[in-house]
């Protein structure tokens, strides 16, 4: 049995088979327990994982301010939910400041080798296959995950990275229990995870993904969060973590025996020397009165949501049909998506037009094209925000490139009502696949959020790789505020999908009468400037589906799921509410300091 591998010990069985009863076998451990709604004062914590949220309740608990227990969530959610986030990774970090009423972000997107240019997904003239990129050391950007953590405690905290770290370095020593969700995301990944030593030995222990219900420890990242907790973060960015980075990106470390072709890549110490987490300046739209704050670019998330809710600023969706509101939700990111993919890059290599794209005019413009009976034929084509000319209907057309679809969302508040939002990511489910031996963590395959070749012939792509550069995200971290006061904050992975169901909470919250928790849980649809939505089934079952096919919407059902939501709201009263998934991903975790009465 390899050694981060154990089974349950006595005590955990003797609790199993008291809480869960007989069916459940004697060696099973018992989960952490979990709720995707909680209620109550002293501050809040939504995840995906109940040991992430529990970890981020006792930091405040503990006295620890909202930017203390984010980052202790993330770490956390680095030992729990590893093919999705962790220090092989980026993100975007949203902090609402409760002294100064105002909202900072942090952007922690990965960045491509100083040698990259827009070729780097480019073989023998032709743009390489996402499976031939995916799991590959040409796909991993330099993490950004630590020197976002490092950065928000510095700017933002109240305690140290050591003290940050240290419940998520506890939890991978002493291990997790196993839910049927990380079984399955490893069982999902099998092949390419067996093909490289260090990873299949962690997740593919005796061959096979571990069961539910068994204790899964992680000691290599116990060690490389030790390290950090000593060094600080340039133990990665300067020191024996990094050194093994760059090697394992120019060496990727296949299997002999495997035919894997996993490409290597050209990151080097010097490009994780050169990183740095940036604060930027929020996007802001005006919603019903009320303040949306984002994220800006690299990420397409704030300027995309906001452009899509000045674009329903023109219709009354409170009053509207529900298959009215459904159709002008779905109209309203069709006509987004084609500005979005046109004009959003990285802000260091491209001109990105950000005012402009969140005016009112410009997106009068577009709303002009809505008609509440019939559907616009995509891809519908971009226009220019700098000259918005009334129902304009733009040149070229452009459709939106692929993106993974597996990340993770963590919102948290505190008592004095400071707000995070924050989602983190290896982009990929599982990323590159590439765990770095003895360090316990996977590596990130953020790089292919870049365009591999211009999306349109003869049409400037903002995404394509460059040195240095960071790949356009879909990653929408929101918090509203209502007279400069935290009202809610949210977020979801997914991928380009994050942009239609972060829109679809907010929408459903504000103008769909639904609580917090009921607009996270409702079924999801994601339009993105194609012919069809990607639907739920749920979402296909309503009855407005045939009236809505009737005005010429397309649905397709693949994947089942989107997103996995999580949200904190303050409450009238002043307790606060968190949410989380109640079915998506196995079901979110949701909890608050001193739960109160629903
Ligand atoms: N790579 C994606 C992005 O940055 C996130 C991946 C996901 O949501 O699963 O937009």
């Amino acid at each position: 049995m390899p050694a981060h591998w154990s089974r349950t010990t006595l005590v955990l069985a003797v609790a199993a088979v008291l809480t869960a009863g007989a069916a459940v076998p004697a060696t099973a451990a018992t989960p952490t327990p979990k709720s995707p709604v909680a209620v109550g004062f002293g501050g809040a914590v939504a995840s995906i994982d109940a040991d992430a949220t529990a970890i981020g309740t006792q930091v405040l608990r503990d006295g620890g301010n909202a930017v203390d227990a984010a980052v202790a969530v993330a770490a956390a959610l680095g030992v729990t939910d590893p093919f999705s986030a962790g220090v092989g990774g980026g993100g975007f970090f949203v902090y609402y400041d409760a002294k100064t009423h105002r909202v900072h972000t942090l952007d922690g997107r990965e960045t491509a080798p100083k040698t990259a240019d827009e070729n780097l997904f480019v073989e023998n003239g032709k743009p390489l296959a996402f499976a031939d990129a995916v799991t590959s050391g040409l796909s991993v950007g330099v993490p950004g995950t630590p020197a976002t953590w490092a950065e928000a405690l510095r700017k933002w905290g109240t305690r140290s990275l050591a003290k940050s770290l240290r419940p998520a370095e506890n939890l991978a020593r002493t291990g997790f229990v196993v839910d049927q969700t990380f079984q399955t995301q490893i069982a999902n990944n099998a092949a390419r995870f067996s093909a490289f030593p260090a990873t299949r030995s962690l997740y593919l222990p005796g061959g096979a993904p571990p069961a539910p219900g068994t204790v899964f420890k992680n000691p290599d990242l116990a060690a490389t969060y030790a390290q950090l907790e000593r060094s600080g973060v340039d133990a990665l960015y300067r020191g024996p973590i990094g050194a093994d980075i760059a090697r394992t990106v120019q060496k990727p470390p296949v299997d002999p025996a495997s035919t894997l072709n996993a490409r290597p890549g050209n990151l080097t110490t010097g490009d994780l020397a050169a990183y740095r987490a940036i604060e930027r300046d929020p996007t802001h739209a005006r919603y019903e009165g009320l303040d949306v704050y984002g994220m800006p670019a690299p990420s397409s998330g704030g300027l995309t949501v906001g452009e899509a809710l000045n674009i329903l600023e023109n219709f009354d969706l409170k009053h509207a049909s529900k298959a009215d509101y459904l159709q002008y939700f779905l109209e309203s990111t069709r006509f987004a998506f084609a500005d979005r993919n046109r004009w959003i890059g990285d802000p260091a290599f491209v001109d990105v037009p950000a005012r402009e794209l969140l005016g009112q005019r410009f997106a009068d413009s577009r709303a002009c094209l809505i008609s509440k009976d019939k559907a616009a034929t995509s891809p519908v084509a971009p226009a220019d925000p700098r000259h918005p000319a009334a129902c304009a209907a733009g040149s070229v057309a452009a459709p939106t490139p692929y993106e993974g679809e597996n990340t993770t969302h963590l919102t948290v508040a505190d008592k004095w009502g400071n707000v995070v939002a924050y989602t983190l990511t290896i982009e990929q489910e599982g990323g590159s696949g590439i765990v770095v031996p003895g360090r316990g963590f996977l590596l990130n395959n953020e790089l292919t959020d870049f365009s591999f070749t211009p999306v349109t012939p003869g049409v400037p792509d903002p995404n394509l790789p460059g040195p240095g550069k960071r790949p356009r995200s879909s990653m929408a971290p929101t918090i509203v505020l209502d007279h400069g006061r935290p009202f809610f904050a949210t977020g979801s992975p997914g991928g380009a999908s994050i942009i239609t169901t972060v829109l679809q909470v907010i929408l459903g919250r504000l103008d769909r009468g639904l609580s917090l928790e009921n607009a996270i849980a409702a079924p999801r649809a994601s339009q993105r400037n194609s012919a069809a939505a990607q639907v739920e089934q749920a979402f296909l079952d309503q009855p407005e589906t045939a009236e809505l096919q009737a005005r010429g919407q397309g649905f397709s059902t693949a994947p089942a799921e989107i997103g996995a939501a999580t949200g904190v709201e303050r409450l009238r009263d002043g307790r606060w509410l968190a949410a989380a998934e109640p079915v998506r991903r196995g079901q979110g975790a949701a909890q608050v300091v001193w739960p109160a009465r629903w």
